[in-house]
């Protein structure tokens, strides 16, 4: 469907006819006018827009899904195939993941939870439970995780990962 709007015409001079070809990124297609009047790549249209400088939002915004809802990144990659959907690389996935996801779950969580630390300094009577969990069904026998739950504002402040030993 694209590709026929942008066969209509030049988006730039109105010549009709262009010559229209689309290049995929990951989700987002580019489409570009050639014409022959202003010449090859006369006009281009990504899209979407972009964020931290070249990213197509949509691949960021997918591979952010794909890790805060748990699923499993083989399984959408087979979707996407299965369904005909353009889709980016594993790898690609796992460099947004490493480049800005991870850090920007734990920036927004380090500030988080020193919000909460702050509004507890204020509360005298806090509530307080407290766990460590190892090797438990379908957890890892050589790192364990304490967690501090805060029963007065029923969230939890704090959390740790240890390796058992
Ligand atoms: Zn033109």
């Amino acid at each position: 469907m694209l590709v026929s709007l942008f066969s209509l015409f030049c988006f730039r001079c109105k010549e009709e006819r262009p010559t229209v070809t689309v290049k995929m990124t990951g989700t987002m297609p580019i489409v570009t006018q050639s014409c022959t009047s202003c010449g090859e790549d006369s006009y281009a249209w990504p899209s979407q827009p972009f964020v931290f400088g070249k990213y197509p939002t949509g691949n960021i915004l997918l591979s952010f899904g794909i890790l805060i809802s748990g699923i499993s990144l083989s399984k959408t990659l087979l979707l996407f195939k299965h369904i005909g959907l353009s889709m980016f690389s594993g790898r690609a996935y796992h460099q947004h993941q490493k480049k800005y996801l991870v850090p920007f779950i734990l920036r927004y969580w380090e500030s988080y939870r020193q919000r909460l630390i702050n509004l507890l300094k204020g509360e005298k009577n806090a509530v307080w439970s407290g766990d460590g969990r190892y090797d438990s069904m379908g957890h890892s026998a050589k790192y364990g995780a304490h967690t501090m739950f805060c029963n007065t504002i029923n969230k939890l402040v704090h959390f740790e990962l240890l390796q058992s030993k």
